[in-house]
């Protein structure tokens, strides 16, 4: 029996899968959306700044988006990990780890990044919980709190001036790396912002909230939550196409890749946009795609 090509394979679903998804089931299509279902943000309680959903909790997100899609029984969500997406000579096989194959005529990555969190002491307990790598998802809940930056010594200026917008009561961590430039250390004097370069020790926190940062020679510091930056990134799934200088995939501004019919969505394409950036991203390629489905069923008559 020949085999079931797909309209669109989506690989990967959170807010910019689904979204695609979502457009496409209700374009008549045949999509089948393969998902881990470990998104990002799985460790944060809560999500913010996605209009109508601001301070939802990050499960029900996702849970609110698979209900919204049940109505369209073209769309079929399977819990799996794909490894290999390949360019075949008519259409794309989608490889799963359980080494099921799936073909289609477009297939959409939106898979997100993995984050790779500095090694710090502790940080496991806070991340997502007091401790946030973006300021707008998080940074309203603690303004004018005390904050720890963690940072490293040449964008300790730049984050400091991003933060300083939330909280006045900042003390910067760069746990041991001395990079910092005379300009960024007399600004920062300027502001009053004190640095630490001195490595950490530790975190300690209760139940999730920080409350002190303890250095290696002793030192303590009182704090009630913080920013992290950077977080080191890579891509939840490798694929031949080129990586951009901030480890996002290179695509048109629809998220085509040179590969015809293989697009890129989400933070896999930007590294961090959001969920409401991926969301309409997914809407946006989703109607792309269609566009030329429609152009080829158009043009095989
Ligand atoms: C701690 C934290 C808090 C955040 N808080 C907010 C916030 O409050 N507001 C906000 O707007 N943004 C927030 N973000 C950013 C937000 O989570 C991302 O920008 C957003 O999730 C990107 O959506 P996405 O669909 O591209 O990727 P994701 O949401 O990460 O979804 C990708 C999906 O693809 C799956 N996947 C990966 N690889 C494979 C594979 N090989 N096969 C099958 N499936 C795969 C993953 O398991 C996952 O389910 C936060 C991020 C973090 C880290």
């Amino acid at each position: 029996m020949k085999a079931k090509v797909y309209d669109v394979v989506i690989v990967g679903g959170g807010p910019a899968g689904l979204s695609a998804a979502l457009v496409l089931g209700r374009a008549l299509r045949e999509v089948i959306v393969i998902d881990e279902g470990s998104p990002r943000n799985k460790v944060a309680a809560q999500s913010h700044g996605f209009l109508s959903r601001d301070g939802v909790c990050a499960n029900e997100l996702r849970s609110i988006a698979a209900q919204e899609l049940t109505p369209y029984k073209t769309v079929t969500y399977l819990k799996g990990v794909v490894c290999d997406v390949k360019r075949g000579d008519d259409c794309f096989q989608t490889t799963t780890l359980s080494n099921q194959t799936y073909e289609s005529k477009k297939v959409i990555v939106a898979t997100g990044m993995k984050d790779q969190l500095p090694t710090i002491p502790g940080l496991e307990h806070v991340y997502g919980k007091s401790v946030f790598p973006c300021p707008y998802c998080d940074g309203w809940e603690h303004r004018e709190k005390p904050l720890a930056l963690f940072t490293t010594g040449n964008q300790a200026l730049f984050y400091t001036k991003l933060i300083y917008n939330w909280s006045k009561d900042i003390i910067v961590f760069t746990n041991g790396d001395m990079n910092m430039d005379e300009v960024s250390r007399k600004e920062l004097q300027l502001h009053q912002i004190q640095f630490v370069e001195n490595t950490i020790q530790q975190l300690q926190s209760n139940e999730g909230t920080l409350q002190r940062v303890v250095m290696n020679n002793g030192e303590t510091y009182e704090r009630t939550g913080g920013l992290l930056q950077p977080i080191y990134t890579k891509q939840a799934l490798t694929i031949s196409v080129r990586t951009s200088d901030n480890g996002g995939y290179v695509t048109n501004h629809h998220g085509l890749t040179h590969i015809q019919g293989l697009y890129v969505i989400g933070d896999a394409r930007h590294v961090f946009t959001s969920l409401i950036g991926a969301a309409s991203e997914g809407y946006e390629a989703g109607v792309v795609i269609h566009h030329e489905l429609v152009e080829d069923d158009w043009n095989q008559k």
